[in-house]
């Protein structure tokens, strides 16, 4: 589900104006639903209820302390890729003893500090992490808890960019090693075995890769539990989301209609294609959504700063740009845009660029936009995950705020940066 919608006329996060958000907090603005985080976490635990499981929320793709928090209350583990990622987590509430840690370049410090913290599994992705996993759980006098993330070489039919389980991504151990190296793994004093774990890609959109990388894996998981005990099998995240959004009850008949063509992937379709081919296994299973769980529950609010129109297009420049929101150029990926006041004109096509000096700095390109004009609001819908979590001060420009809305009432969750911040730390030589 999502929680943006028209209402006479204005564009409403849940039951709060966009608009007022906007003018009382300023833009770039991310503005995050607590109802739709709430609905996705409660629908997917659902439908995985058959299995015995653990929603393990990948925390890369929305990493707010309130969004953090807000999972943690409903009992979601994390799926953290750094030190940091684990510190955000603690402070906002979640369990150590239900995070997993992921990642191919973990720190001797990361290991120390996760295995300190009391990691639930550190998720291994080489021979030679282990070893070192298995040396810092040593000094440490403990033995760490790990599994293997096994690259099932399987095609995602996702964009490259995020394609993580074929044999030439830099993800997981070749599916051909992972006996041998199971075996290794037990003579290691210093580590015990409680998992295997894979993660084939991201923005998935169609059931079949899941399956097939489920089908190709689960007897070697089966294989792996007969000699040495595992307690979970981790399936990775990569649930796709649907990008396009109904916002106005008056268009819900066509969207209902169109249901299929627009929800390539449901959340229905996953639970009934993966837990049968998992409920024999017997084990716990971990699920690491990110996308899924936050991706549409946010939007980037943005103001029209000028238009330009040139021989070849028309520009519609605003004050959010790639800094604030990089999927658009660094992996074409495709935002939803409507003005905050709603707009039955006739549209025409331009590209939506921010103030950055970069060609691949927009947001949009040959986009069928109503008329706009400075001053009026955009939202840059779906934009709740890789959105403020990749942002970065390029061209010097501060951090967005970020809200969260729950019914009628808006926290302002992560001020937004000053110039002082930014500078924060820097000194002249
Ligand atoms: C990024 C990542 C995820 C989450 O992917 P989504 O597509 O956002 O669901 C899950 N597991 C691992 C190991 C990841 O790196």
């Amino acid at each position: 589900m999502h929680s943006f919608h028209y209402h006479q006329g204005n564009l409403l996060c849940e039951d709060v104006s966009l608009q007022a958000l906007a003018k009382e907090h300023g833009t770039p603005l991310y503005v995050y639903s607590k109802a739709t985080l709430v609905d996705h976490f409660t629908r997917l635990d659902q439908a995985l209820a058959p299995l015995d499981h653990l929603i393990c929320y990948a925390v890369k793709a929305n990493s707010n302390l309130a969004v953090l928090g807000t999972l943690a209350k409903l009992g979601s583990g994390f799926d953290i890729v750094s030190a940091g990622e684990l510190f955000r987590v603690i402070r906002a509430g979640g369990d150590p003893g239900r995070c997993t840690f992921a990642g191919v370049g973990k720190t001797a410090a990361e290991i120390r500090y996760a295995l300190e913290q009391g990691i639930y599994c550190i998720n291994a992705e080489s021979a030679a992490e282990l070893e070192r996993i298995n040396e810092v759980a040593g000094s440490l006098g403990l033995r760490a808890p790990v599994a293997v993330r096994v690259n099932p070489n399987v095609d995602a039919k996702t964009h490259a960019k995020i394609t993580t389980g074929k044999s030439e991504n830099k993800f997981g151990v070749d599916f051909e090693q992972i006996e041998a190296l199971y075996a290794h793994i037990a003579t290691l004093p210093n580590l015990r075995i409680r998992g295997v774990q894979m993660h084939i890609g991201s923005q998935l959109t169609s059931v079949e890769p899941f399956v097939e990388a489920v089908r190709k894996v689960a007897p070697l998981v089966a294989a792996l539990h007969a000699r040495h005990q595992l307690e979970f099998f981790s399936i990775g995240g990569g649930v796709g989301i649907n990008y396009r959004q109904c916002l106005d009850s008056a268009d819900a008949a066509w969207w209902e209609a169109n249901a299929a063509a627009q929800h390539p992937l449901t959340l229905q379709a996953y639970a009934d294609a993966v837990v049968p081919l998992l409920k024999p296994l017997g084990l716990r299973i971990l699920c690491e959504p990110g996308r899924f769980m936050v991706g549409n529950a946010g939007a980037l609010i943005t103001e029209v700063l000028y238009e330009k129109s040139g021989k070849a297009k028309t520009f519609c420049i605003v004050d959010a740009g790639m800094n604030d929101l990089i999927r658009p150029t660094l992996y074409e990926g495709w935002h939803q845009i409507v003005p905050l006041a709603q707009s039955h004109e006739a549209t025409r096509p331009c590209d939506v660029v921010g103030p950055i000096c970069e060609t691949g700095d927009y947001l949009a390109q040959d986009r069928a936009l109503p008329p706009v004009k400075a001053g009026d609001f955009l939202a840059v819908l779906s934009a709740g995950a890789y959105g403020f979590s990749m942002a970065s001060n390029y061209n010097t420009r501060p951090l967005p705020a970020e809200v969260l809305v729950d019914g009628n009432k808006a926290s302002v969750v992560r001020q937004r940066q000053s110039l002082e911040d930014v500078l924060r730390g820097e000194s002249l030589a």
